[in-house]
């Protein structure tokens, strides 16, 4: 049984909190699906991704003090792409940093745990289900729409206040929400709250202040925080309704830079960006790279070019997608951030 959104009930047997049913889904299909046939991120599009990123850590270990042993962290690798692509980066032009490193992943699938395991092999030290057992050392994080697939809650503004979004069969049902919001919003207005992320940014904080070192997010949402439902899903490129099929299509919300970056910082940690991602790769040398790629191997020349453009040319992935260094706070800016 479904209320209307107009009947506004105070109760709603079986109902389920939106960010408990996200995670849920999502867990049940990362568990069980492979996500890169529904949606195509930037690893699996272009090598030179992972490849600037790894020279990006390199550059930031070298700006850290070159400290041994050091980790590189991804959270939600995927496929593992991101990665091998940036350690063969790392051990091409900087090989005091390759043997310093030690690869520790965050992950949850055990599916794509496997995934990961036979592209990286003896490269990973250790497997994580969250940051918490993450070894107490320096370490530089690498993080690929990550956040996005971490749960929000969404609250609704009607007449007699905020209402909270439960799922119940499939469609919405608001009920009295228990935190405090803007008062100022206008009826109908949507606020996304992400509490997963926000403990996630005052962890790293805190890291950072406590053993020193950066990282990177990578994401699309907007710099500025704002009303609105970004809640999404996708099943094969298209995109689909996130509340009828929970499991079997991939349910991601935009990310709220500015809130998350606010949290690393009333935790201890500096914050450069968020940079629109086309912004980002092309003050690493993306597009060079990309060039050489091409002249590499003529027979792929025009599909390299393409995959450089689509990750950094503005109607596609280059400004959607936003770049947040996190940084402690005795490094210096980092690398692609000097004029942001
Ligand atoms: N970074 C990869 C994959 C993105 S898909 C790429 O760019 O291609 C999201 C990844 O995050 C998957 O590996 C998924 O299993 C993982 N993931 C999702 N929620 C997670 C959570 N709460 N904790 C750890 N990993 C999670």
């Amino acid at each position: 049984m479904t209320s209307a959104p107009h009947e506004y009930p105070e109760a709603a047997p079986g109902a389920e909190r939106l960010d408990h049913f996200m995670a849920r889904a999502a867990a049940a299909y990362y568990a069980a699906y492979d996500p890169f046939q529904d949606f195509a991120t930037s690893p699996e599009i272009s090598q030179a991704f992972g490849e600037c990123l790894g020279l990006w850590a390199a550059v930031t270990w070298q700006a850290m003090g070159r400290p041994n042993p050091v980790m590189l962290v991804e959270c939600g690798p995927g496929r593992g792409s991101l990665m091998a692509d940036a350690l063969r980066a790392i051990a091409e032009m900087m090989p005091d940093f390759r043997a310093a490193l030690r690869v520790h992943l965050v992950e949850t699938s055990p599916r794509l745990r496997g995934t990961q395991a036979a592209k990286l092999g003896d490269a990973v030290a250790a497997w994580h289900a969250d940051m918490a057992s993450l070894p107490e050392v320096p370490m530089i994080l690498l993080a690929n729409e990550f956040l996005d697939a971490l749960p929000i809650r969404q609250f609704i503004r009607r007449a007699d206040g905020w209402r909270e979004r439960h799922v119940l069969g499939g469609a919405f049902v608001e009920l009295p929400s228990d935190i405090a919001l803007p008062k100022d919003a206008p009826e109908g207005a949507i606020q996304e709250v992400n509490e997963a992320a926000q403990h996630f940014a005052a962890w790293f904080g805190a890291r950072l202040k406590r053993h020193g070192g950066a990282g990177l997010l990578i994401d699309y949402g907007p710099a500025e925080s704002g009303f609105g439902d970004s809640l999404q899903a996708m099943r094969a490129g298209q995109p689909v309704d996130p509340l009828v099929a929970p499991g079997a299509v991939d349910i991601t919300a935009h990310v709220d830079f500015a809130a998350f970056a606010a949290a690393a910082r009333a935790a201890g940690a500096v914050a450069h960006g968020p940079l629109p991602q086309g912004v980002f790769l092309q003050r690493l040398g993306f597009m060079t790279r990309a060039a050489m790629l091409a002249r590499l191997d003529p027979a792929r020349a025009q599909a390299q070019l393409a995959a450089a453009h689509r990750l950094t040319a503005p109607e596609a992935m280059g400004r959607l997608f936003k770049v947040l260094a996190l940084c402690d706070s005795s490094l210096p800016i980092p690398a692609g951030f000097e004029t942001a």
